[in-house]
């Protein structure tokens, strides 16, 4: 039974002039129950994030373990009664997979190391030992001193980092309450537009500059390459700070204690034979390293890197989305699209980032089918690949399927809405509403039945570098949702510690309910979501 929640406050009556009528949302609270009852009680988000991690994990995309998480996570939507299931495909240069890794310092003593291969580079061709060397080059002149005499070694390729103590500081894990509500007023605080008086100044016409072609530049990786060198040592991020950023927590948890942030070292598209294999290690490994070459000490590491590289062509891609849909009844030609990216790196089993969230709106649609709900608009899911590369799979959807603003497609217009699930393990609190206002009183009373699981935070802002993108952009109502940053950015993201175990199992059911609810008021709503003001036709 459906009932209504009047909504009439201040916000939608100031806002942008609303009539009364249009201030009242329908609520259906009696699915929402439903939806609590199944999401809360009975819910598999965790058995559903087990298998995604510990068995399925890393999904570096383009891989085979990548691949093989589609055709699992296929299967298992396809058990739940959702249809249409297919992947599609988009092409992203090479796969990478790493098949063996060991590395042990053996004199002057031995000490394994603590380390990962950075991705899309090549491996050693047999296990080697190597001296290892701290050469300073700053530039091609540098080099020159150098040159002969790095053939056959290993390269520490950054000074010596300074760790410092965990006791520094204040706060453990901050949330959007804590300290009087600093990050809920920053949240709620609207964007000052820029100012088109302090914007840079566009560059100058290629056709206007002088044609003066420079010479090319100092490359200190083809140097290495040149010079024969086994393999490069770094440990991350130049600063102990770069994980921390708006998430007040990384002054106690930085990148030190045997935690590692690695990415890639090379290009899918790279030639592996040109490059040179590249190992992240634990900064205190490395630190000890340089200080004895620094002291004159001899220091020889044992290494075994070995890798695989996966071709694609053009008929097969690596790059895919697996895509699967429950049916809409009276306005099923229109379409809530939910998401989330299944691509993870490979440091670790991609728990937080992103089998939480793929996890989280697989369980949408269980839910959905398990309570037997039917919503009028199609709910159709995106667990997209190559988000990590450069948010590259729902790109590659938006393009196929709804064009570009100057040359859209038909199925534009029936994009209700879109959300987005793509910021670790930490409970939703609200909705991040991407500058459109007019979506405003319309969350807030979807968010009434939910007050008690904490979704109290809707904020004007807009926020960038995930999937909802692309699709913000075309001017579909695209969002991601307000999380709290637990130890995301600091401890988890990126990182090789990011298995099941961060996982939090009571946040991940809430998530998926209160997701859920959002996507069956969306579904069935009289009208789609509004678009942003500045977008409309
Ligand atoms: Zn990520």
């Amino acid at each position: 039974m459906k009932s209504l929640c009047a909504l009439a406050i201040g916000l939608s009556i100031l806002g942008s002039g609303a009539s009364l009528a249009q201030s009242v949302e329908p609520v259906d609270e009696g699915a929402i129950a439903r939806i609590r009852d199944e999401g809360i009680n009975r819910s598999q988000v965790m058995e559903t994030a087990f298998w995604l991690t510990d068995r399925y994990g890393p999904r570096l995309n383009g891989s085979p373990e990548h691949e093989e998480a589609g055709e699992w996570v296929m299967e298992r939507l396809r058990s739940w009664g959702v249809e249409n299931l297919r992947k599609e495909r988009f092409t992203s240069g090479r796969g990478w997979s790493l098949v063996s890794f060991h590395a042990t310092m053996v004199e002057p003593r031995v000490m394994p190391l603590i380390g990962m291969p950075r991705a899309w580079t090549p491996g050693t061709t047999a296990t080697v030992t190597a001296d290892v060397v701290r050469p300073v080059i700053n530039g091609a002149a540098d080099a020159e001193a150098y040159r002969g005499q790095l053939r056959g070694r290993i390269v520490l390729t950054q000074p010596a980092r300074q760790v410092r103590m965990l006791e520094y500081g204040d706060g453990f894990v901050v949330r959007y309450d804590d300290e009087g509500g600093r990050w809920r007023r920053e949240a709620l605080t609207p964007p000052v537009p820029a100012d088109p008086a302090t914007a840079p100044a566009p560059a100058p016409a290629s056709a206007s500059s002088p044609a003066v072609i420079p010479p090319p530049a100092f490359s200190l990786m083809q140097f290495y390459k040149d010079e024969g060198v086994a393999a490069l040592f770094d440990y991350g991020a130049p600063s102990d700070m770069a994980t921390g950023g708006s998430n007040l927590s990384w002054r106690h948890q930085r990148p030190d204690g045997g935690t590692l942030f690695v990415q890639s070292g090379a290009s899918p598209y790279d030639d592996p034979l040109e490059g040179l294999p590249r190992i992240t290690l634990a900064v205190e490994h490395y630190n000890r390293m340089v200080r004895l070459v620094e002291r004159g000490v001899p220091v020889r590491v044992e290494l075994n890197v070995g890798v695989r590289f996966h071709e694609e062509s053009l008929s097969q891609p690596n790059g895919f989305n697996v895509i699967g849909e429950i049916r809409g009844t009276d306005k099923a030609e229109e379409i809530v699209l939910i998401g989330a990216h299944l691509d993870s790196w490979h440091g670790a089993t991609g728990a937080t980032d992103n089998a939480s969230g793929v996890s989280v709106m697989m369980e949408v649609l269980r839910i959905l089918r398990a309570t037997g709900l039917r919503p009028r608009r199609t709910v159709r899911i995106a667990l997209w690949g190559n988000e990590e590369g450069g948010v590259e799979g729902s790109g590659a959807y938006a393009a196929a399927h709804l064009g570009t603003t100057a040359q859209p497609k038909a199925e534009l217009g029936t994009m209700a809405a879109y959300f987005n699930m793509d910021n670790g393990t930490g409970p939703i609190r609200g909705v991040w509403m991407q500058q459109n206002d007019r979506v405003a009183p319309i969350f807030q009373a979807w968010a009434r039945p939910l007050t008690d699981l904490g979704v109290n935070l809707f904020s004007p802002r807009s926020v960038p570098a995930t999937d909802h993108v692309p699709f913000d952009r075309l001017g579909v109502p695209a969002f991601q949702f307000v999380q709290e940053r637990y130890e995301y950015t600091s401890r988890t993201h990126h990182s090789t510690m990011d298995f099941y175990d961060r996982l939090q199992p009571d946040d991940l059911k809430r998530n998926a309910v209160i997701s859920a609810a959002f996507v069956w008021q969306a579904a069935n709503r009289e009208q789609p979501l509004p678009r942003r003001e500045e977008v409309l036709p």
